[in-house]
């Protein structure tokens, strides 16, 4: 194997800034990060001007992109359009993302994913179902005719992912302890969304078993003085992580800015809820048989409901840092503290032995490149 790398003005590597330095990685690992003048005049090696190298980012709710919607096409191929498509706004991993639909589809597309890490499909690290385990009180763009409360018998009958990490969202008041100890058992991340719980109704022997919360303050019941709700929840329970879309539709600047500042550093991370609009040459698609349209930059449906987003993870981050958050904290929330929530051990920071994945920005935050698994694309 040989030893590659790429080098910038700055460098972050999830911890703190390199000045004038390069990322060497070999085969899919990375080696170490140097200085420019140390590195071995014979390497392959790239050079971005005016540009930032940080961890590669990961996006842990997607629902499509390039004309593709996963729920439409459960097929390794989708994945793999997916992919490329959110590969140029910098994401180097995602979690496709099943909105609610049938047990068969299910399986149909816990098996596409099987088989599209089987393939080296580049980007995929495993599945989000979201749904149909939810509230129908806050079902969003789902159709909650579909919605139902799983048994762990039900759930045992699934045969979920051999490879790749999954989560799995739902209405934490509507599923059983027994059904939440076996998601945990199974090894699968458990987030609380599309959830209309009261407080009262997020026991703390739920909440040990639950390890984030879905699209903070997107379908699930506000934060109110008598009523804490979901949200009140989240804010309050410094163990779980919570994720946020940052398109400036979905959620108030003002809104993310007070999650910040009460979720417990590392706990609050970007995703972009995206559906097939990203990268999209149509700028529409179907859901459930119903057209969903890009109208001013929004998603929605016929009756007018948000639908998803339309951005990707390169212009969430630059929304954030244009709302005051630091740099280094911006792209920790798309990189580091994802890989975290979802339980990655080697991503998240450029360190030496963890996987070469790596997101290249210019000084407007846009993406240039994206390194993932050693190839530069
Ligand atoms: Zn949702």
């Amino acid at each position: 194997m040989t030893l590659k790398a790429i080098s910038a003005q700055r460098l972050f590597d999830g911890v703190k800034y390199h000045d004038n330095s390069a990322l060497l990685w070999e085969g899919t690992s990375i080696k170490a990060v140097v200085p420019i003048t140390q590195l071995p005049t014979d390497i392959e090696h790239q050079h971005f001007e005016d540009a930032i190298i940080a961890p590669g980012f990961i996006d842990i709710q997607v629902n499509g992109g390039g004309d593709v919607m996963f729920n439409n096409d459960l097929s390794p191929s989708a994945v793999d359009t997916i992919c490329r498509a959110h590969r140029s706004h910098g994401t180097a991993y995602l979690l496709p993302t099943l909105i609610s639909t049938t047990p068969s589809d299910i399986q149909k597309a816990l098996s596409a994913i099987d088989k599209a890490i089987e393939e080296r499909i580049v980007g995929v690290l495993g599945i989000h179902l979201e749904g149909p385990w939810l509230n129908q009180e806050k079902k969003g763009a789902h159709n909650s005719e579909l919605f139902y409360s799983p048994t762990p018998e039900q759930l045992a009958n699934f045969n979920w992912l051999t490879k790749g990490k999954t989560l799995v969202t739902a209405a934490v008041e509507n599923i059983s302890t027994d059904s939440l100890k076996w998601l945990k058992h199974k090894g699968i991340v458990v987030a609380c969304g599309h959830s209309n719980a009261k407080a009262d109704e997020l026991t703390d022997e739920k909440m040990q078993l639950v390890d984030g919360f879905t699209h903070l303050y997107n379908a699930m019941s506000a934060f109110e003085g008598r009523e804490p709700g979901a949200v009140g929840t989240a804010m309050l329970s410094d163990h779980t992580w919570c994720s946020i879309i940052t398109d400036g539709i979905h959620v108030h600047p003002k809104s993310f800015l007070l999650a910040h500042k009460v979720k417990p550093e590392g706990k609050l991370l970007i995703v972009t809820d995206a559906m097939a609009s990203l990268g999209s040459v149509t700028n529409q698609f179907e859901l459930d048989g119903e057209t969903i349209r890009v109208v001013d930059n929004k998603l929605v449906n016929s009756r007018g409901s948000l639908a998803g987003a339309h951005i990707g993870m390169d212009e969430s981050v630059a929304n954030v840092i244009k709302w005051g958050i630091c740099e280094q904290e911006a792209l920790k929330m798309a990189s580091t503290y994802p890989s975290i929530a979802m339980k990655c051990e080697d991503l998240g920071f450029l360190k030496p032995n963890y996987r070469a994945a790596a997101t290249v920005l210019n000084t407007q935050y846009q993406s240039q490149a994206v390194l993932v698994d050693g190839n530069l694309y």
